[in-house]
């Protein structure tokens, strides 16, 4: 009798999953369903993504009859072991571009007696396949995001209809008091946000609205798969909608950078930023993690991190920029803690969107747009209530108060500015222009 195995990695969903449907053929619908947990990938991940992914892992078992099969170790020892026990024909997954997980499939081929089959990936396009006419990358999203919506992707494929789940020896599933994480979970967050996705274009950067679709965490596991929502998103007319399908394009540009550019999880793609002058993490370090910046806008945004494992993405540019250029100290060490709090981190998205805001990727922001917290405070949470939700010190003071403290009085428990932003800011620049 024909068995194969599904080998979960992020993709933890049933539907849409073209892998599982190549697992199911290939093993005439009987199939082995693995999870393997990686002690350097679990031991690397916060809290928060370990909380997510071991309650999506419930939801995917609860979705096979209880018969997900989670084994813990190195996979380059762990899935040939199980194919043996199995006696499979192949194992089946969905390719990984990330540099961990590339390295870690090829040494996984290279340990398996029978065949590594790859069918699809975490994007509607995989990277690399995004190609100008003289067949290069592109370094820049505008163009990229015309080529990949001109290159398009095949629709969303069903569940399989029959699948006889294969029992084996299974490691106890990860504890878990995380809600709302798996695959209906996350069809039922969607759906109920394209009933709002109209008003995306205009509310996407306002914090304050918490109007976005945090979608970025079911995505993030491959609960859900990017073509299932394009594939929503083309059946409506609206800006917002169009504006939301855009964003998915920036996710799928940061994995297709990444691919191309392995070291640029930690190394910045412009080679002149290898000679910058950054300062070592000190106290003020600590106090961007903590919250305890005295920029308003700032430690709300860390202090939502902090606090509930998201931060909205007008905030993450602010709080980024804010590390960099006010306190002139490396944005791998913001990445880092950033990979350890979120819920929603991922390395391409993470490391590439650092990359933007410090000015040293391949299509970023220039270095010398720095951007004012007080500012993008005043601008993007104009009546203060972004502020006032995470940084309960400031309650007392009204509308745009909450962003000028020490213009009204200061606050109790709230401390100075650490740094005086007009002169960080010309330090910045020079240090900007020594690498020019
Ligand atoms: P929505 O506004 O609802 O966007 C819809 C989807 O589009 C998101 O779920 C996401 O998949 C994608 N998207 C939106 N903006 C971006 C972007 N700039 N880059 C890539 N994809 C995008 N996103 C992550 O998923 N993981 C990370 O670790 C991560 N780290 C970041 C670090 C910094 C410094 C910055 C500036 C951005 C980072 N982002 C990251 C991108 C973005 O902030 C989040 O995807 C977004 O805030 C998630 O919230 P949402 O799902 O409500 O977004």
């Amino acid at each position: 009798m024909n068995t194969s195995i599904m080998w979960f990695r992020r993709d933890l969903r049933l539907a849409d999953n073209p892998a599982l449907l190549d697992a199911v053929t290939a093993g005439d619908g009987r199939v082995l369903g693995l999870f393997v947990l990686d002690p350097l990938l679990w031991d690397r991940s916060g809290d928060r993504r370990r909380g997510h992914l071991a309650a999506s892992l419930r939801s995917l078992s609860a979705a096979m009859n209880g018969r997900l099969v989670v084994r813990t170790g190195d996979p380059a020892a762990v899935v040939p072991a199980v194919a043996a026990e199995a006696d499979v024909a192949s194992v089946h997954i969905a390719a990984d571009y990330a540099p961990y997980g590339e390295r870690r499939d090829q040494e996984v081929e290279g340990a398996l007696s029978c065949l590594l089959v790859r069918t699809g990936s975490p994007y509607a396009i995989a990277p690399g396949r995004v190609r100008n006419q003289q067949g290069n990358s592109y370094l820049v999203f505008t163009p990229y995001f015309k080529a990949w919506q001109a290159h398009g992707w095949r629709g969303p494929v069903a569940a399989p209809s029959k699948v006889t789940w294969v029992r084996a020896d299974s490691d106890e599933l990860p504890d878990s008091d995380v809600d709302g994480a798996g695959e209906q979970a996350a069809l039922k967050q969607w759906h109920a946000y394209l009933d709002t996705v109209r008003e995306y274009a205009d509310h996407r950067d306002r914090p304050d609205l918490d109007s976005t679709s945090r979608m970025s965490i079911p995505l993030k596991y491959g609960e859900i798969h990017p073509r299932t929502m394009l594939s929503e998103l083309s059946r409506l007319r609206s800006d917002g909608a169009q504006a939301y399908a855009r964003e998915l394009a920036w996710r799928e540009f940061c994995a297709d950078l990444l691919a191309r550019n392995p070291d640029a999880a930690w190394k910045p793609l412009r080679s002149e930023f290898e000679r910058m002058q950054y300062d070592e993490p000190d106290e003020q370090f600590d106090a961007w993690c903590a919250g305890r910046t005295g920029f308003p806008l700032v430690d709300a945004g860390m202090r939502q991190l902090a606090e509930s494992g998201f931060m909205h993405n007008r905030v993450r540019m602010v709080v980024a920029s804010f590390l960099v250029k006010d306190l002139h100290i490396h944005w791998k060490h913001g990445a880092r803690w950033f990979m350890q709090s979120l819920r929603d981190g991922d390395i391409a998205s993470n490391s590439l969107n650092w990359q933007w805001v410090a000015g040293c990727g391949a299509d970023a922001s220039p270095y010398f747009r720095v951007f004012n917290p007080v500012g993008q405070g005043l601008k993007f949470d104009p009546d203060g209530a972004y502020v006032r939700r995470w940084v309960p010190q400031l309650r007392h003071l009204d509308g745009k108060a909450a962003h000028e403290p020490w213009k009204h009085g200061g606050a109790e428990g709230y401390p100075e500015p650490i740094v005086d932003h007009a002169e960080a800011r010309l330090e910045a620049l020079r240090r900007y222009e020594a690498i020019r």
